[in-house]
């Protein structure tokens, strides 16, 4: 079965048709836009973009704060769309995408201006000039995203890059197209003129086209595979691109955690969103000392996991069925290499295809792919270490670096851990909250991504930061202008001798 299928359209084109993911009906159908309509979405919003960049950020906050209403009064229709298409409970959803949403709608439209404003720092040897840096938007901006956060990965970058300046074309998951067009509709309410904001529906084909449609900028959140693809692209047309890639993240645990939360943290960050989550806990190095007692609390947290489609529950399901696949693949090959099934390990099919029990596993080694590629499903392998220096050495044997997390009573100690590991970021005695801390820079490192999102590094890699230095004193010339003489030779000497020569010239310098 397929939860998205392509279909021929009358006009030649192609629609893709949706179905849930936990009860398999159909939900709804749209276009698969095609190069030539991404090609003029973005040609409007070049046409648009300079009346909302001198709109000025009172108003495009008092927008973005509207659009902030608009969000908390319809809270239960957003949900209701996201659910359909994630089949994830209401709890998730409301936690996952809308509270988020709300925060960082506020965040941006109360941040922006201070973020944006001109700076001027002194320069520190050139002292005949002043420097002014001032943040210019970039112009179009071409957002791709993925399936598993659909609405609130979709609007965090929309709402920096507008803030910024910017307009946006912004092409979703065809997995999940119906959050993505929200997004556009409740910004467009809020007051976001409609060729600043635009939406293209479609799968790759559209994806690539946005990217080679003359945009001025790529944000993309997705796999590393289609992120290698988007960054030669840019590469290829020098357009600047943030790549926030896939992870495998390890969760290390001290001999002097707190075994109860730790274990808790471990569950919730293995099977938040069921496990389809950038951040998720994918690897689990807990210190012998204590590994018994923390895989035992694990076991008999995840036996008491619900999963449903419907009323309260825990777990839902896989979003798209390419990656129970995955799952599936990573479970047979850990367990025909020695691994242990704690529990979980198959499919549950009483509740549906796509739903694939919470599963925990034990006796694996980075010899399983379990252990090497993303999982992002709902099974957490958990490892026994010796010491620190063996959860760090074992933490960063990965091709990714998207986050992780470290548990000890000694914040010394975990610190002194986080500072070591190979990851773009790093959560102490919590789960990977860190995207949703704005003013954090969030970003991958080796194969997990390029360049960071969020805060004060996110909303200026929207913007040019344009210095423009000012000559302070109006002589006539300079001491470097032409002509070139032996006297003014001898002078920039002098000036060398005293600046990198004596204390007090590198005191100044
Ligand atoms: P994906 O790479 O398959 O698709 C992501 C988006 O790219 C979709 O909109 C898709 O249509 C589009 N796309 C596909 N081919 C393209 C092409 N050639 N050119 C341009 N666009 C193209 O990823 P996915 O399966 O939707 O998402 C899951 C992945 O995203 C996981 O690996 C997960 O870890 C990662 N992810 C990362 C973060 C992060 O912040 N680092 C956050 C969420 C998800």
């Amino acid at each position: 079965m397929a939860i998205v299928s392509a279909i021929e359209s009358t006009d030649g084109g192609r629609r893709l048709r949706l179905a849930s993911p936990a009860t398999h009906e159909t939900i709804g159908e749209v276009p698969v836009t095609r190069a030539a309509e991404v090609r003029a979405a973005v040609a409007r919003a070049r046409q648009a973009q300079p009346a909302w960049a001198l709109r000025g950020f009172a108003e495009r906050a008092a927008i973005m704060r509207r659009a902030m209403n608009l969000v908390r009064d319809r809270q239960e229709q957003i949900i209701e769309v996201i659910r359909r298409e994630t089949g994830r409970s209401h709890f998730e959803t409301l936690m996952m995408e809308v509270f988020p949403a709300l925060d960082v709608l506020t965040y941006y439209a109360k941040h922006a201006e201070r973020i944006l404003t001109d700076r001027r720092p002194s320069l520190h040897l050139l002292r005949t000039k002043k420097l002014l840096i001032t943040y210019r938007p970039l112009g179009v901006v071409g957002i791709i995203t993925p399936w598993n956060g659909p609405f609130i990965l979709a609007l965090n970058p929309s709402v920096q890059a507008l803030m910024a300046g910017n307009a946006v074309v912004l092409k979703p998951s065809e997995v999940t197209p119906f959050a993505g067009a929200l997004v556009g509709e409740l910004l467009r309410e809020a007051g976001v003129p409609d060729d600043v904001f635009q939406v293209a529906s479609g799968d790759g084909e559209t994806g690539a086209a946005l990217v080679d449609a003359g945009v001025d900028k790529i944000s993309f959140t997705g796999s590393v595979a289609t992120g290698r693809t988007i960054g030669a692209a840019c590469g290829g047309n020098l357009v600047p691109c943030t790549l926030e890639l896939g992870g495998k993240d390890a969760m290390i645990v001290c001999d002097d955690a707190d075994l109860e939360r730790a274990a808790g943290g471990a569950v919730f960050g293995g099977f938040f969103n069921a496990g389809q989550f950038c951040c998720g806990t994918e690897r689990v190095y807990v210190q012998r000392a204590v590994a018994d007692q923390l895989i035992r609390r694990v076991v008999e947290k995840v036996r008491a996991l619900r999963q449903g489609t419907s009323g309260e529950f825990d777990v839902g399901p896989m979003i798209w069925p390419r990656q129970l696949e995955v799952i599936e693949r990573h479970v047979a090959d850990a367990v025909a290499k020695g691994a242990t099934v704690l529990c979980g390990g198959r499919r549950n099919t009483a509740l549906g295809e796509l739903f694939y029990e919470p599963t925990v596993l034990v006796d694996v080694n980075h010899d399983m792919l379990v252990m090497r590629e993303e999982t992002f499903g709902p099974v957490l392998p958990i490892v026994r270490v010796a010491d620190d220096e063996e959860a760090i050495r074992l933490a960063n044997d990965s091709i990714y670096g998207l986050s992780g997390t470290v548990w000890s009573k000694d914040d010394a100690r975990a610190i002194a851990i986080a500072r070591r590991l190979e990851t773009g970021s790093v959560c102490i005695n919590e789960s990977s909250i860190t995207y949703g801390a704005c003013e954090a820079p969030f970003g991958g490192r080796k194969a997990s991504g390029v360049g960071q999102v969020n805060g004060e590094t996110g909303l200026r890699g929207y913007c040019h930061a344009l210095p423009i230095v000012i000559d302070r004193f109006g002589q006539k010339e300079e001491q470097v202008w032409y002509p070139y003489t032996a006297a003014k030779e001898q002078v920039l000497q002098k000036v060398i001798r005293w600046v990198w020569g004596t204390p007090l010239g590198r005191l100044l310098s």
